[in-house]
């Protein structure tokens, strides 16, 4: 647990990849102190990367179950590292021969950190200097003929999984952003559309990870870890009537829609959204 002192100048910072598989503590200056990174390029868009660079040597491992996967492109100088289970970008190294920070670590997995109370600073990134071309989709698209829906095209980083939806203008609809534990780890900006609005090749290439009350798949590829769906499951466990009534009325209003993460979608007019942010605290723990 992190403690706050304001006269401090720097502070141990615990954190953990969603499923807990992967914990560590670091030393850094204190966050609200300093901007934290949010670079613009391809993968760091998509993952939603907020970036801190401690030095490697205040940096502690303190457990890793299974082995973070690592995913590189282009030079192959940077190791993008998430956990396969949960899919939650935890950090990324680079060759010391590039002369930047060994090491930069993903603010979104530390524990109790208001990640909307910080500053951050963009960046265009590194990975601009090499002009991402992002994957195609060859698929089939969505049913849905309403000539009021605009058609948006996405994929994950490495194109194992692409994607075509159909749906109002971006701008002109409400897009959600909560700060629950897996929202914030794997950086969800959702859009939940029906089905027939929704196409998506290369499902057998994501990761599914479930946890708590198992009612939703949240899939991301098993290649780069990007998050791209969430399956709303039909079957509810048993223990459903117990839950609070504002938690099934949730479920019920999801059920039968396809949450996708925006982040994978090309050409979005971000400065345009209107995001709603939903403040969410489920009282997470990875014990
Ligand atoms: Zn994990
Ligand atoms: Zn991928």
């Amino acid at each position: 647990m992190s403690a706050s002192d304001p006269s401090k100048l720097t502070e141990a910072y615990h954190g953990n990849c969603h499923c807990g598989a992967f914990r560590f503590h670091v030393v850094l200056p204190v966050l609200s102190m300093v901007p934290l990174t949010s670079c613009k390029c391809s993968i760091c868009h998509r993952k939603g990367y907020l970036r801190v660079y401690p030095q490697s040597k205040n940096l502690v491992v303190e457990r890793d179950e299974l082995g973070l996967a690592s995913y590189q492109f282009g030079d192959g100088m940077v190791r993008h590292k998430f956990c396969p289970r949960c899919g939650t970008g935890v950090m990324d190294t680079v060759a010391e021969s590039i002369g930047c920070p060994d090491i930069g670590i993903n603010v979104r997995a530390f524990v109790d950190v208001d990640i909307w109370s910080l500053k951050i600073r963009e960046v265009k990134g590194r990975a601009d200097t090499n002009p991402y071309q992002p994957p195609g989709f060859s698929g089939t698209l969505p049913k849905a003929s309403d000539p009021n829906l605009k058609l948006y095209t996405g994929s994950c980083h490495c194109g194992a999984v692409t994607l075509a939806v159909r749906t109002r203008p971006l701008p002109e609809i409400n897009i959600l952003e909560d700060n629950c534990s897996i929202c914030q780890r794997n950086a969800y900006t959702i859009l939940e559309l029906p089905p027939d609005q929704v196409s998506i090749i290369g499902t057998e290439n994501t990761t599914s990870y479930e946890f708590g009350t198992k009612f939703q798949e949240h899939h991301f590829c098993s290649t780069c870890g990007v998050s791209v769906y969430i399956r709303v499951k039909e079957e509810i466990d048993d223990g459903f009537e117990t839950w609070p009534e504002e938690r099934k009325q949730k479920v019920r209003e999801n059920q039968g829609k396809v949450p996708i993460n925006i982040r994978v979608l090309n050409d979005v007019e971000w400065e345009q959204l209107k995001i709603e942010r939903i403040d969410e605290n489920e009282g997470y723990s990875v014990g």
